[in-house]
């Protein structure tokens, strides 16, 4: 059985630019209000929190919120994802070692399988799980209680969870994409963070063409600080990002290489749509999860592609995004 070390192996490295409290934690206000209830009932009962599912697109701040959760509550936080978890016994192993109140993260936990998911039903309801003991004729069932603990799952969908697992789960919290303004507090903050001198304008632009998203907004800030580097400037300015944008070809919608690609497969293969998922993934040989978990969410959201009964649409957005002539299409 592992031990706490062996569970810290899961953690990953925290980078110093993750909020630390939830006051630091820009945004979601939404979900932030729930869980600063949620928190403060736990504490004065002295419980450990309810299970807590987070859904939305990746980059959005799940991981760093079920940290914050954990720092508020004042407990320990083990880190795991859905995928690595294979076998019952690895997962008994992981539960059987957590304190009062510790709290799990599971990443992707739709990835789970099934056997180790029917694990999870009676630890999550009643702290308890049955594990098979031995091989063949001998082998038997023995019942292990569990220390009541905190599970955080995160999900790129809610409804990507079986409903067993799902009903589990005593809150639900839906991310947002971020606003300008938010991704600019966050820029600003990991600048500070990073010794950069930004300015407003230079800022608000890396915002704009973050797709709502603080991963990509500091993944851009900090190619904008090469850019900055490399020409001896020490203050980023406007322009330098515009440079930094033009190397990563990234558009002023923020859309990337392979958004440019999907919406050019939809018009000049598919003649606008509607295509299939399954079919547009397999022409940009790319798996169908990428397509609809990563890159559809925020070409739905900028009302570049729509979503109908016979597959996905380019709208006359798109098209005068690339500068094509949109045509009416018949049936639509
Ligand atoms: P997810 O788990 O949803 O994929 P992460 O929690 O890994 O996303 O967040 C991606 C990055 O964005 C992290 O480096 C984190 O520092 C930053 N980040 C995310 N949300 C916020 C926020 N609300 N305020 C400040 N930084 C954030």
């Amino acid at each position: 059985m592992p031990s706490k070390k062996r569970l810290e192996d899961h953690e990953p490295a925290l980078p110093d630019l993750r909020p630390q409290s939830l006051s630091e934690y820009i945004g979601q206000e939404e979900i932030k209000k729930k869980l600063q209830i949620a928190i403060a009932a736990a504490k004065i009962r002295n419980e450990p929190l309810d299970h807590i599912l987070l859904a939305g697109p990746p980059g959005l701040g799940k991981t760093t919120l079920a940290f914050v959760i954990a720092k508020e509550m004042g407990k320990n936080i083990y880190v795991t994802s859905g995928p690595i978890l294979e076998r019952q016994g690895d997962i008994a192993a992981i539960l059987s070692a957590l304190d009062f109140g510790d709290i799990l993260f599971i990443d992707e936990i739709h990835r789970m399988n099934k056997a180790v998911e029917e694990i999870f039903y009676s630890a999550l309801e009643d702290y308890k799980i049955d594990i098979m003991v031995g091989k063949g004729p001998t082998a038997r069932s023995i019942r292990v209680g569990l220390k009541p603990f905190t599970l955080i799952g995160a999900t790129t969908r809610s409804g990507l969870l079986s409903s067993p697992l799902r009903n589990r789960f005593g809150m639900i919290l839906e991310f947002q994409f971020y606003s300008e303004n938010e991704l600019v507090e966050i820029i600003k903050r990991a600048c500070g963070i990073m010794k950069i001198k930004v300015e407003d304008d230079a800022a608000y632009l890396i915002a704009k063409r973050s797709r709502g998203t603080p991963r990509i907004a500091l993944r851009l800030l900090k190619r904008a600080r090469d850019v900055m580097t490399i020409k001896g400037k020490d203050v980023l300015s406007k322009d330098l990002v515009e440079k930094t944008m033009d190397i990563l070809e990234i558009d002023e919608l923020g859309l990337d290489e392979m958004d440019r690609k999907i919406l050019k497969t939809i018009i000049e293969i598919y003649d606008g749509g509607p295509v299939g998922l399954e079919v547009l993934a397999s022409t940009l040989n790319v798996e169908v999860d990428t397509l609809k978990e990563v890159h559809e969410p925020y070409l739905l959201r900028m009302g570049l592609i729509a979503r109908t009964l016979r597959g996905r649409i380019a709208t006359p957005l798109a098209y005068k995004h690339f500068g094509y002539p949109y045509k009416l299409r018949g049936g639509l």
